[in-house]
């Protein structure tokens, strides 16, 4: 059987868009003057496409299930995000608690898997938290941790885990582990 093509998944808060800071919680953004793209968001996404890679998006929004933020504000979020990030894909999770497609689960990257026939185990999870190397290890992809001031300790000694400390060093992390493992697409 053929294998599927390799993904790029992104997460959305602290990796696309800015966090929002709620006192000492990690939030993000409920209102226009809240989103706001990250620099080097666009380019590093370019870039994943360039090395072959499919660009998706997985992010939990519980703010829309508690009530906090309305669905029809999320969607014209991510309208606007796919405009100035080029995105191959869209994976949302708007419940609270525990949920088959809520990270840490897997479900947004199986469901994506099965919808763009991708090889999961040539692809790569990029986020900040970690449920999001959970995620990805529960699915069979390889997990990137973005290092910032708000990251849990323990998710640094997460199995095979690699790490950046800003976006820009992406692209050349990919070409390596991909001319190693031989997934170069
Ligand atoms: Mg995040």
């Amino acid at each position: 059987m053929r294998k599927g093509r390799p993904a790029l998944f992104l997460d959305r808060d602290g990796i696309l868009l800015e966090v929002v800071m709620r006192g000492e919680t990690v939030s993000s953004a409920r209102s226009w003057p809240e989103f706001r793209i990250l620099p080097g968001a666009r380019r590093m996404a370019e870039q994943a496409r360039e090395l072959g890679l499919l660009t998706i998006l997985a992010t939990n929004q519980p703010d829309v299930a508690r009530g906090l933020l309305s669905a029809t504000l999320l969607e014209d979020f991510h309208q606007r995000l796919a405009q100035e990030v080029p995105l191959d894909g869209i994976e949302v999770c708007c419940e609270d608690g525990q949920h088959r497609r809520r990270k840490p689960n897997p479900g947004m990257l199986l469901d994506a898997a099965a919808r763009w026939q991708l090889d999961l185990s040539g692809s790569f999870f990029l986020g900040d938290r970690r449920n999001d190397v959970l995620a990805a290890l529960a699915a069979g992809v390889r997990p990137i941790l973005l290092r910032t001031h708000y990251n849990e300790p323990e998710s640094e000694d997460l199995p095979n885990l690699l790490k950046i400390a800003q976006l820009s060093e992406l692209p050349e992390l990919l070409r390596s582990v991909m001319d190693r493992t031989g997934h170069n697409p």
